[in-house]
């Protein structure tokens, strides 16, 4: 019956330091965010404690009415933002999205094709051992060696030659927008579904500045923590009432018993914080940063440091910086953005020569700054901090002149003020 530090102040000092490292540091990584302070208090409400098996109206536990009222509200509210028919807002995670609605539209054995993991794809379109893997018989396409693009004669060539029942359109890891009429002309010539998973895309789809998937494809999933910005989880959207009722069945019971109603609290918050405007004006800051980066990067001093992006540039919340001709490997160019204070991932590029512990590139991206309230003139600065940090003849003297500069940025711009 006490607070979180007086019943265990080791968990309390250990969340206390990442609070104070989210404050301090830039946070970089492509699929994270900062969840509005709004989000944590729901998901740290009591709604944690309620057993609300079924759905809305038909549960198989007493007392629902109130969690009823929560679940609701996120399902109306994500339908109203995406424009769909039908939404499950119950899946845990993004996985659990994707596994459900395979589930509904697969039988094991079937066939599916993704974008491979190496070209950007995700570990749940078919990665070896991954669930996706190992149930389905997995045909990977790839982006195409010349610009970087997904390769879309590839995907309709193997399509034909494959008969796929399934075609999954989604990335983790591309710094493109795909062509969904294209995936969808495709699927429908071969009798295969389209499935979009637009977990690193979504904000920008909610604030319009990014084509919505959900009127050609028959399910879209998502996760609700990265550029929409809210707790993290799940959801599965689609427009196609032929499905509904599998993709209900197919995540409860087919794949998880108790929904967390605490975390459907929370997104049915940032549902409602992602209706408004602010959340376009952020969604539109983290699109301007990623284009500021991208033209830092591409600049000739970074150029003759052997830094490349992959396909030359960005249309969305993230670069990806090919380091192949850097002497700097993945893993290395992460550890030195960490010294400084900036947090990304080391990400594959396009047949990665170096093994995926260490890869030959950077995944970096601007979502969770634009959320932080940076702008062209604060991305301006990270940008010039990263191309320095990138540079041969980097020492002590740059590492610390470059860690104050980001010291300054965080400091303009402080996060979670009241916690
Ligand atoms: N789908 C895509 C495209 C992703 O990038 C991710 C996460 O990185 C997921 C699904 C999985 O989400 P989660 O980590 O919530 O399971």
């Amino acid at each position: 019956n006490g607070n979180l530090a007086a019943v265990d102040p080791e968990v309390a000092a250990a969340v206390g330091a990442e609070l104070n490292r989210q404050q301090t540091t830039l946070e970089m990584i492509a699929s994270e965010n900062f969840a509005p302070q709004a989000v944590l208090e729901a998901q740290g409400s009591v709604l944690t404690n309620k057993y609300a098996e079924g759905y809305p109206g038909r549960r198989y536990y007493g007392g629902c009415e109130h969690v009823d009222v929560i679940e609701r509200l996120a399902i109306e509210r994500i339908k109203e933002l995406f424009g769909a028919s039908y939404a499950n807002v119950q899946p845990h995670s993004g996985a659990q999205a994707n596994a459900a609605a395979m589930f509904a539209l697969l039988k094991p054995g079937d066939t599916i094709m993704g974008l491979d993991l190496a070209h950007g794809g995700h570990l749940t379109h078919g990665m070896r051992i991954n669930f996706s893997g190992k149930l389905y018989n997995v045909v990977p396409y790839h982006v195409s060696e010349d610009d970087h693009r997904v390769d879309m004669d590839e995907v309709a060539r193997l399509a034909r030659e494959n008969k796929p029942q399934l075609i999954i359109a989604g990335w983790s890891a591309y710094p493109r927008q795909l062509d969904f009429k294209r995936f969808r002309e495709i699927a429908d010539e071969v009798g295969a579904k389209l499935m979009v998973d637009m977990a690193h895309f979504a904000g920008l789809v909610a604030a319009g500045l990014h084509p919505n998937p959900v009127p050609h494809a028959h399910v879209v999933t998502t996760t609700t923590h990265k550029t929409l910005g809210g707790p993290r989880g799940g959801v599965i959207l689609s427009s196609d009432e032929e499905f509904t009722k599998k993709f209900n069945s197919a995540v409860f019971p087919g794949q998880q018993g108790g929904p967390l109603e605490h975390v459907i609290a929370g997104k049915a918050v940032a549902f409602k914080v992602a209706a408004g405007e602010e959340f376009k004006d952020r969604q539109r800051r983290t699109v301007e940063g990623a284009q500021v980066l991208a033209e830092r990067l591409l600049a000739d001093d970074a150029k003759a440091a052997g830094v490349q992006l992959v396909s030359g540039g960005t249309d969305v919340h993230l670069v990806l910086v090919d380091l192949r001709d850097s002497e700097l490997d993945g893993q290395q160019a992460e550890d030195r953005l960490h010294e400084i204070g900036i947090t990304v991932n080391r990400n594959a590029v396009p047949n990665d020569p170096r093994p995926p512990m260490v890869t030959s590139g950077l995944r970096i991206g601007t979502p969770a700054l634009a959320t932080r309230g940076f702008g062209k003139a604060e991305f301006t600065e990270v940008a010039d901090v990263i191309a320095e940090a990138l540079k041969p003849g980097f020492d002590e003297t740059t590492s610390a002149k470059l860690r104050a500069r980001v010291e300054a940025l965080a400091a303009k711009h402080p996060l979670y003020p009241n916690l």
